[in-house]
């Protein structure tokens, strides 16, 4: 293992000392959660239907900062009948007001994993801290020429024009999201395996559309040997859990995002299937409880 990619936008190599990766079984299948970085995110963003002082009240109860917090970025790695498959891809270069984020491929090649070994991309949606990361310069040519690229119709479809008018973002991010999505979908036009509601991408690795935070954002739910997993991408976010009715910015709807959370931690209540999702806690595998309308975020112990 070579250290050499401390020289790519000084950002850290193989040798760092931050745990970045966490490896689990879901029956037959592998996961290895990756950590991407952090960003960090004005916390109105994360409540934008929030009265400031309930907002602030709510952090500071929960030992969080009250005016920028560090919102951590995940990806997954997914094998499963010979499929090596990679779920989001980080947030690469795209916004240099994030330099702790867009670590995904120097983390995974320190966690073993070879670009040209994947066979698969899964994006929850096209955000750029979702894509990014295919737009560092030489990642294309590293990934193999017969790569699959799977994403819902409705996703690339709202990128051809997207809308902003019912997110709250800082000022300077929707014309650095439709730039970094219009390249992706430019870039990666060849390889793109658009899908309708749902599509097995591999054994038991099946991603399917729940619309919300974007029209076409996507969720994947991994079931082998009675057991199960799901990534749950933008619909759930840490402060969703016991606020599952909170805005968040980003949101393109807010109203049917929170419709899908909803939904979805309702599902991972009575299925009591283990949760990871892009901007929870590392390494953020998880089981969601009902807690009368609310939920409970009960974090898996590490296992070493
Ligand atoms: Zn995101």
């Amino acid at each position: 293992m070579t250290l050499d990619n401390t020289s790519h936008s000084g950002r850290p190599g193989s040798d760092e000392l931050v745990p970045s990766r966490y490896a689990l079984k879901v029956g037959e299948i592998d996961v290895t959660v990756i950590s991407d970085g952090v960003m960090p995110i004005p916390t109105p963003i994360l409540a934008t239907n929030a009265e400031p002082a309930v907002r602030e009240a709510y952090l500071d109860d929960k030992f969080l900062p009250t005016d920028v917090l560090d919102w951590p970025l995940n990806v997954v790695v997914v094998r499963s009948g010979g499929r090596i498959i990679l779920v989001d891809a980080g947030l690469g270069v795209e916004f240099p007001d994030f330099p702790r984020a867009g670590r995904t491929v120097q983390r995974l090649e320190a966690a073993g994993i070879d670009l040209s070994s994947v066979t698969d991309v899964v994006l929850t949606h096209m955000h750029m801290d979702h894509v990014g990361g295919l737009l560092v310069d030489g990642v294309r040519d590293r990934l193999r020429p017969d790569l699959r690229v799977h994403l819902a119709a409705a996703e690339a479809e709202f990128w051809e024009s997207p809308d902003f008018s019912h997110t709250a973002m800082p000022p300077s991010v929707p014309d650095v999201l439709r730039r970094s999505a219009t390249r992706f979908l430019n870039e990666y036009h060849s390889q793109l395996q658009p899908f309708d509601k749902e599509y097995e991408v591999a054994p038991g690795v099946v991603v399917s559309l729940t619309g919300g935070h974007t029209p076409g954002h996507s969720v994947v739910r991994l079931a082998s040997g009675g057991e199960r997993l799901m990534f749950a991408g933008d619909a759930v976010f840490q402060i969703g859990f016991d606020q599952p009715d909170w805005h968040n910015g980003f949101e393109h709807d807010p109203e049917e995002a929170a419709r899908v959370r909803v939904g979805l931690l309702r599902e991972l209540a009575a299925t009591r299937a283990p949760l990871v999702a892009s901007h929870l806690p590392f390494p953020c595998v998880c089981h969601v409880a009902a807690a009368g309308d609310v939920f409970r975020w009960v974090p898996i112990v590490w296992d070493y």
